[in-house]
C-alpha cells in the first residue's frame, strides 16, 4: 500500500465513456496515478467511429455506435470541450411505423388521432406515478398500462418505441419501472421534450450528435497521458484481479503481472465478476444480477430495404426509424438514416439495429438487406432497465464500492447513456481524491450530486474535496 507522500497507483479497467473520465480526472491529481488497461486497441468502448467508401462518399468517417445526446449531457459535453470539441446541435426527427400504424413528430397522423383519449389519460398517469413514487419505481411499465387499460395500440406502437429511442431500453421497455418511464416525460432535469396531450410529442427537442468520436478519444488519451501521470494500455485485456488489504494484483491475458493500490471497474458488470479472484457474495449477487442482451447492427445503403418497413419521406428528413414486428408488436427493430445527422455523408447510409439475439433472432430480417448494400455489421452487448436492474443491482452498488480496494463505474450502474457513463467515471475519480472537475454548471453538478448519492451513497461535499474518500 501506497505510504503517505507516495502516489496512489490505480489500475482502470477498460476505457469507454467510464474508464476514459475517470483516468482523466485522476491523473490531474498529483498524487495519484493511473493506468488504463483496454481489451481493444483504441480507447471509446462502444463510442466508435468507422471509415466507410460510398457512391456519395468515398473514404469517409462514420459514428457507427453512441451517436449523440441532448443538452442535458453537460458532463459529457464539458469533457469533450476540454478536448477542443464541439458537438453539432440537431433537431431530432423521429419516424415510427407506417401506413396505419405510421406517426412521427412533425404532424399528426390518423393513429395519433386515433389514439388520443389513450395520450390524453397517459398524461394522467404520469401525475399518479409521480405521487405514488417510490411505490412505483417497483411497478413494470407494461403492468401499470395493462391495469390502466390503454390500448395495445398505444403500448406497442407509440409509447414503447418511443422510450426504447430516448432511453436505449430496447425491446425491455415495457419491463422498465413505471417511475423512471416518468421521469422520462415529467423530469425537469432529465426531460427532452414536453408531454403533448394530444399528440404525445410534438416538438423537435433540440439534440447533439458527436463529432467524429475516435479522434474525441484520442485527444482525450493524450490529454491524460500529457500529465506524466496516466499511461493507457491498449490490446491488453484483464484476466485476473487478486485483492488484499495491501492492494490489487492484476494480471493480463498474456500472465503480465502488476500491483496497484486501487481498481476501478470500468468494464461491463459481467466481465468484473469474471475476472475477480473471488468475489464477495455481495458482489456475486450485484455484478450478478445485470442482464445483458446481444444485438446487432448492420449499417448499409439499402434504401429498398428501408423502404419495405419504414415511413421514407426526404422532405421531414427523418433521423430515426422505428417498426415493430407484425407477429409481436412489443418488439422493435430501429434504424438511422446517418447522413441526415452526420454532414459529412453527402449520400444516405443507414443502420439499422436488431435487438435481442436470444429472444428475437427469428424475427430479424437482416438477410433481406441487400449484401451488395451492406457496409459492415457489428455484434453489441448491452444492458436494460427492467424494473429488476433498479431492484437487484443499482440500490445494492454503493455497498460495494470501496470495498476490497475496488470500485465499480460504467454506464451500467445507473442507466444506459453516455453521461452517466461519464458521470459514473467521474464519480470513481472522486472517490479516490481527485476533486469533481466541471467547474460553473449547476446541472452538470446535480447530475453529479444525483449519481454519488444513488450509487455510493455519498452525499456531496464540494468539488474541491482533495481528500481520498474513506473507503
Ligand atoms: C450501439 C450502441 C449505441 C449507443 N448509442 C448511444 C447514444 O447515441 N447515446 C448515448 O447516450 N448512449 C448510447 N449508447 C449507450 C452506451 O452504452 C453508453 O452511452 C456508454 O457509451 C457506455 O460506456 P461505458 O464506459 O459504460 O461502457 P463501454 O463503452 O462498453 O466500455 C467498456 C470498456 O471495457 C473494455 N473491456 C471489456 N472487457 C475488458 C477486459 N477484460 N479488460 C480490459 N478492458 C475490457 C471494453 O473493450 C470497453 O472499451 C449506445 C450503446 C450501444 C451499444
Amino acid at each position: 500500500m501506497a505510504s503517505p507522500n507516495e502516489e496512489r497507483r490505480i489500475l482502470v479497467v477498460g476505457s469507454g465513456a467510464a474508464g476514459t473520465a475517470a483516468a482523466w480526472s485522476i491523473a490531474r491529481n498529483p498524487g495519484l496515478s493511473v493506468e488504463v488497461w483496454e481489451a481493444e486497441p483504441q480507447a471509446g468502448g462502444v463510442a466508435t467511429s468507422e471509415t466507410v467508401s460510398t457512391n456519395g462518399s468515398p473514404g469517409v468517417w462514420l459514428n457507427d455506435g453512441v451517436q449523440g445526446g441532448s443538452p442535458t449531457y453537460r458532463n459529457t459535453l464539458w469533457l469533450h470541450e476540454q478536448a477542443g470539441i464541439a458537438p453539432r446541435p440537431v433537431d431530432f426527427r423521429v419516424s415510427f411505423g407506417r401506413d396505419d400504424t405510421a406517426w412521427n413528430n412533425t404532424a399528426a397522423t390518423p393513429l395519433v388521432r386515433r389514439l388520443q383519449p389513450d395520450i390524453w389519460r397517459f398524461g394522467k398517469l404520469l401525475e399518479w406515478i409521480d405521487r405514488t413514487e417510490p411505490l412505483s419505481a417497483l411497478l413494470p411499465i407494461g403492468l401499470v398500462l395493462r391495469a390502466g387499460r390503454f390500448s395495445k395500440d398505444f403500448r406497442d406502437h407509440m409509447l414503447y418505441p418511443l422510450v426504447a429511442l430516448f432511453f436505449g431500453t430496447g425491446n425491455q421497455t415495457r419491463r422498465v419501472s413505471a417511475a423512471l418511464i416518468s421521469r422520462v416525460f415529467r423530469d425537469e432535469r432529465l426531460r427532452l421534450f414536453d408531454f403533448d396531450p394530444d399528440r404525445l410529442l410534438s416538438q423537435r427537442p433540440p439534440m447533439f450528435a458527436f463529432d467524429r468520436l475516435s479522434e474525441i478519444y484520442e485527444k482525450m488519451v493524450e490529454m491524460t497521458e500529457a500529465t506524466g501521470r496516466g499511461a493507457f494500455h491498449f490490446n491488453r485485456p484483464v484476466e485476473r484481479i487478486e485483492r488484499s488489504p495491501g492492494g490489487v494484483v492484476a494480471t493480463d491475458t498474456r500472465g503480465a503481472v502488476e500491483h496497484f493500490d486501487k481498481v476501478v471497474f470500468a468494464c461491463p458488470a459481467n466481465v468484473a465478476l469474471r475476472t475477480l479472484s473471488k468475489p464477495s457474495l455481495r458482489e456475486r449477487a450485484v455484478l450478478g444480477s445485470v442482464q445483458y442482451f446481444h444485438d446487432i447492427t448492420v449499417t448499409h445503403t439499402d434504401r429498398e430495404y428501408m423502404e419495405r418497413y419504414y415511413d421514407l419521406d426526404d422532405e421531414r428528413g427523418d433521423q430515426y426509424f422505428i417498426r415493430t414486428y407484425p407477429d409481436a408488436t412489443d418488439r422493435i427493430e430501429m434504424s438511422f438514416d446517418l447522413s441526415n445527422y452526420q454532414p459529412q455523408l453527402e449520400s444516405s447510409v443507414y443502420q439499422t439495429i436488431f435487438l435481442d439475439r436470444a429472444s428475437d433472432e427469428s424475427r430479424w430480417t437482416m438477410d433481406e438487406i441487400d449484401p451488395e448494400r451492406v457496409l459492415f455489421s457489428k455484434p453489441w452487448i448491452q444492458f436494460s432497465h427492467t424494473w429488476q436492474h433498479y431492484v437487484r443491482v443499482v440500490p445494492w452498488l454503493r455497498f460495494l464500492q470501496g470495498r476490497q480496494n475496488t470500485y465499480y463505474a460504467g454506464s451500467w450502474t445507473l442507466a444506459n447513456t453516455h453521461e452517466v457513463a461519464t458521470i459514473s467515471g467521474f464519480a470513481a475519480a472522486y472517490r479516490l481524491g481527485a476533486p469533481y472537475p466541471v467547474e460553473g454548471d449547476e446541472l452538470a453538478m446535480e447530475q453529479f450530486q444525483t449519481y454519488l448519492g444513488v450509487v455510493h451513497g455519498l452525499e456531496f461535499e464540494g468539488p474541491r474535496a482533495t481528500k481520498p474518500r474513506p473507503a
